[in-house]
């Protein structure tokens, strides 16, 4: 008899997104006429860049040619793409790494889902409420406990260091659903309850290009003694439009170290990279050489100028809410505005009347954890005129929702 990962029947019945679709067809069968504006799911809408396109391009043409194709690629990421990660991402800010702790693979999804592999079962594990449902998920999956730090208001969503004494910690910054950030004071706390408990930080830094403010780190490396603490992942999803090409990359210090049940030391560092060579076949090379040209003069150019729309569009939803009374975080130093819902009423019920009164799909709160109970979140993923119409829709339909 095979028995199943009982811990799989743990999992809350219906995924948030699709509960949102559910309820979007439903009023879609009901008015097939109505124009429904999406401002709810976290994906892009402008196209990949020129540069990328041309880089790919010209893989494919590779891959025609018998001297120039290529088999499988490395398992963990081709050279010439990790010698542009660190010179740009970490070296361009002060941060030294070297080749081999950095780990392409095809998504921050996959690697913050994955990394529990090489960690004990019995790891006292904190993730934030509300939070990116990946880690919550697969923590349970694998049977693990996990104790939730609240992100909320009076604390302005930033989540207070444990008292006691835990093992592995979860932080998203700039967060999703949020859109908040710590500063680099607030950071340096962390990493040093990390250091002080011997404990690890799994920093998830998919927003970082989205960061307008100062103080707020791009890396957790920028921190000193974060390199013997934490594990950096990255993606090209939101950075670079990737979500769906599949591109990331997850940052392993050599410095780190995990303990075995003896209390004996280990490189995390080569775990992760048995982990990978195991189970993972590489990132496809067509797919490496555009994310490679993320980094060329024009690549980036074109890159920043995709963020800035994406932005400007946040300005735009922050801007509009706030000047028709509502309370907002976020939209700063991410693509996500958090909008506390008016006169109290819950995040499932602001959705329905956003989608039956405007026609504009939101995500409820909630659905990210209990704290997220009286939020929904908007995204600036939408397309201008999409963005604005939702706005003015907004603006004219809800005039009396009481706040
Ligand atoms: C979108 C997102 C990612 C990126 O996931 P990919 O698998 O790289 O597309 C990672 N973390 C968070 C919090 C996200 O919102």
């Amino acid at each position: 008899m095979a028995l199943i990962n009982d811990h799989f029947l743990k999992l809350s019945e219906s995924y948030l997104f699709s509960e949102i679709a559910k309820k979007v067809t439903d009023y879609k069968t009901t008015y097939p006429d109505a124009k429904v504006i999406s401002l709810g799911i976290g994906d892009i809408t402008r196209p990949l860049a020129p540069a990328v396109l041309q880089a790919m391009h010209k893989a494919v043409e590779e891959m025609a040619v018998a001297s120039t194709m290529r088999g499988y690629a490395p398992e963990c990421g081709y050279s010439f793409l990790i010698d542009a990660i660190v010179k740009n991402d970490f070296n361009a800010r002060g941060i030294q790494l070297d080749n081999d702790e950095i780990f392409v693979s095809d998504g921050a999804k996959s690697d913050t889902g994955n990394i529990g592999d090489i960690l004990d079962i019995e790891n006292r594990v904190v993730i934030t409420d509300p939070v990116y449902p990946v880690y919550q998920d697969t923590n349970q999956m694998a049977g693990r406990n996990i104790l939730y730090l609240p992100a909320v208001c009076e604390n302005g969503f930033v989540p207070e260091i444990p008292a006691g004494k835990v093992d592995i910690i979860y932080l998203c910054y700039p967060n999703n659903p949020t859109g908040t950030t710590l500063t680099r004071e607030q950071l340096k706390q962390w990493v040093d309850y990390a250091l002080e408990n011997k404990a690890l930080i799994l920093f998830d830094a998919a927003y970082e290009s989205f960061i307008t403010e100062e103080d707020v780190p791009h890396s957790i490396y920028e921190i000193e003694g974060a390199k013997q603490v934490a594990i950096e992942f990255r993606s090209f999803s939101k950075t670079a439009g990737f979500t769906g090409v599949r591109c990331g990359y997850t940052v392993v210090p050599k410095d780190l170290i995990g303990f075995d049940r003896n209390g004996e030391a280990h490189s995390l560092n080569k775990l992760w990279r048995r982990r990978q060579s195991t189970k993972f076949n590489g990132t496809a090379y067509i797919v490496q050489r555009g994310a490679e040209a993320v980094y060329s003069p024009e690549g980036k150019q074109q890159i920043r100028q995709a963020i800035d729309y994406y932005m400007e569009n946040a300005q735009i939803i922050k801007n509009s809410l706030q000047a028709l009374g509502y309370e907002t975080y976020g939209g700063i130093n991410a693509p996500y505005i958090w909008v506390k819902t008016p006169g109290g009423i819950s995040s499932w019920d602001f959705f329905d009347t956003l989608l039956y009164e405007c026609q504009i799909v939101c995500t409820p709160g909630v659905g990210f954890g209990i704290n997220g109970e009286g939020f929904v979140r908007m995204t600036a993923f939408g397309t201008r005129e999409n963005t604005i119409e939702a706005i003015e829709r907004w603006k004219i339909n809800l005039k009396s929702t009481t706040l």
